[in-house]
């Protein structure tokens, strides 16, 4: 049994076949064979060279059918690489001499050769590396029993086993055979963990090795609580896992007697408790969590793992169906939010070397102003059947507010030209996600209905911690002073302007930090539907008094630790109130 530590994502326990998804890059690791075992490993490498040339000759058969000869013959540097005999006899000497995986020498061999070629003043032969990197990767799957398969492939339950996912794989995934899923790299907020949660798939990222140490067909068990990843489980680890996995099933349907009760803390201090979706299929788990309307719909995956672009008739629909199974609770329609984790086939967004801070969400409808008032369109017709309200993300200055509106109030004539119904007194909200936009707030307050704060990339920007990094996933510090100095200017703005503000980043969906953002004086938590019923509780269990003296002290304090430290010692409190007033 091997036991992996990375980072939970999604909570939950479960336990199942891994399946070693089709990958860009896999993670090699080194690992010692015996004597004995060299003639194996030796026919594990001809086995692959042999398949690998074999898959190489079927696509230059096929593009030659389709494209012409010309483009086939591309593949011929692929084949060159592979009948290389410096590289073959190079990789089975050290095979004999270092007793080594396979895997892990012939990457070494090929990184080799790489980096002589980099060296190179002839472009031609820099341009093979390319060619090199290909057979490679495609060496390493056939060595690793690396189908390339698509999720919609899978026939049976498993545990999707890669070295990234897109939030487009995840958001598939429901409609799959998957029951969980691990990756190599990504961090808790990367938009791939944020899906998880909503689908309620536990998985852990940021394993690093996961793909270099786990096989397809392998036993595994995820608990998403902790990140703690067991492959090939002995008999007692999987009995206990098994009890840990009943214990949770119960332990969530307790949760959801709290379902009815309202939301608010002992001394009456209401509060809404809404919750996060990215799919129209995901609201009977919201009303079953208890959760009031929705504080972030994120419309993006509309436009993903499609060829086309949604009409605004089919968006409109959407938008209405939700909006009318939640009446007369809100719904928060965020606008497109493109760029960044997401990324879209259809439009011709190009590549970026910083895209979490480059073309992204209002930036991208403000420059596609079609597309943008398509989707106002859609949001506004359906205003007219619930209480919808509009929120524009990444903003960073009132501009994109005007133009923003300027857009809104243009879709509204258009509607209204056209005798078409809408919602005239709609709420228009911002997310407070930039800290450009926290430090103005005062200003953006006077020209928006409401604040949402996105503390999923306010932390990041805040912190210049890249929120899918597992490297630096310790930086990524949600109670840093800094953090909560913004969060406070936030609330505190929003509220000298008479308006509401709410949280929707992942922050508000974490228990611990409850009682804090309460002192805060948050009027609202949107939160994955699985988190609700916890935070109801924990929010039911405080005094808005106490809640208010545990942020003036956090505001004290110099460090992210320390306040954590005092986080946790008020969270003990509370649990052991709650204890001693079940025990009276
Ligand atoms: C956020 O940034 O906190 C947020 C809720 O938006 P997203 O996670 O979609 O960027
Ligand atoms: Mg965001």
């Amino acid at each position: 049994m091997i036991t992996l530590k990375g980072i939970a994502a999604s909570p939950g326990i479960c336990i199942g076949k891994a399946f070693l998804f089709d990958i860009r890059q896999v993670s090699v690791i080194k690992k010692r064979i015996s004597k004995e075992s060299i003639p194996k490993e030796i026919s594990r490498f001809e086995e692959a060279l042999i398949k690998t040339r074999s898959e190489i000759l079927k696509i230059q058969e096929n593009i030659s059918k389709e494209m012409g000869l010309e483009h086939a013959e591309i593949f011929n540097a692929h084949l060159l690489v592979l009948e290389d005999r410096m590289i073959i006899d190079e990789v089975i000497n050290r095979l004999k001499t270092e007793h080594h995986n396979v895997e892990y020498i012939f990457t070494n061999v090929l990184k080799k050769y790489i980096t002589v070629f980099q060296k190179m003043d002839d472009e031609y032969l820099r341009e093979r590396i390319s060619d090199i990197e290909d057979v490679g990767k495609r060496m390493l799957r056939n060595l690793m029993g690396i189908k390339r398969r698509t999720l919609a492939d899978i026939k049976e339950k498993v545990i999707v086993v890669a070295y990234d996912l897109s939030p487009s794989d995840t958001a598939t995934m429901h409609k799959q055979n998957v029951i969980g899923f691990i990756t190599d790299i990504g961090g808790k907020t990367s938009h791939t963990a944020i899906m998880a949660k909503s689908l309620e798939i536990p998985a852990v990222v940021g394993l690093e090795i996961a793909t270099g140490e786990v096989k397809s067909g392998d036993i595994l068990i995820i608990d998403g609580m902790t990140g703690v990843v067991c492959v090939n489980p002995d008999k007692k680890t999987l009995l206990k896992y098994q009890k840990e996995e009943r214990k949770y099933t119960k332990f969530t349907k307790e949760l959801e007697d709290l379902r009815e009760l309202p939301c608010q803390t002992k001394d009456g201090k209401g509060i809404e408790i809404s919750a996060n979706i990215e799919l129209p299929e995901e609201i009977p788990s919201v009303i079953s969590h208890g959760g009031k309307g929705i504080g972030l719909y994120r419309t993006e995956y509309f436009y993903m793992n499609r060829d086309d672009l949604p009409s605004e008739e089919e968006q409109y629909r959407a938008y209405r169906d939700v909006a009318e199974k939640l009446k007369p609770d809100a719904v928060i329609i965020r606008t497109l939010d493109l760029g960044g984790d997401k990324f879209l086939s259809q439009l011709e967004v190009p590549r970026e070397m910083n895209p979490f801070l480059g073309w992204r969400a209002i930036r991208l409808s403000l420059a596609k102003p079609g597309l943008f008032k398509v989707q106002l369109r859609a949001i506004l017709r359906a205003s007219a059947y619930g209480n919808v309200k509009v929120m524009y993300p990444m903003i960073s200055g009132v501009e994109e507010v005007d133009a923003a509106n300027k857009l809104l109030n243009s879709a509204k004539k258009e509607l209204r030209d056209k005798n078409i119904s809408f919602d005239k007194n709609m709420e228009v909200g911002v997310m407070i996600e930039i800290p450009s936009a926290a430090l103005i707030a005062d200003i953006i307050a006077k020209r928006v209905d409401f604040f949402s704060i996105g503390t999923n990339d306010l932390i990041q920007y805040a912190l210049a911690v890249d929120r899918v990094n597992e490297k630096i996933a310790y930086l990524y510090e949600p109670v840093h002073p800094a953090v909560l100095r913004l969060i406070k200017r936030i609330v505190d703005a929003a509220h000298k302007s008479k308006i509401w503000v709410g949280m929707c980043g992942e922050m508000a969906g974490e228990v611990a930090f409850a009682p804090l953002l309460v002192g805060l004086g948050l009027d609202e938590f949107s939160a994955p539907a699985v988190a609700i019923p916890q935070i109801k509780k924990i929010i039911r269990s405080v005094n808005y008094e106490d809640a208010k003296k545990l942020s003036e002290k956090a505001l004290t304090l110099s460090t992210g630790k320390e306040v954590e430290d005092l986080i946790s010692r008020y969270f003990r409190e509370i649990l052991r109130g709650d204890t001693q007033q079940h025990e009276k």
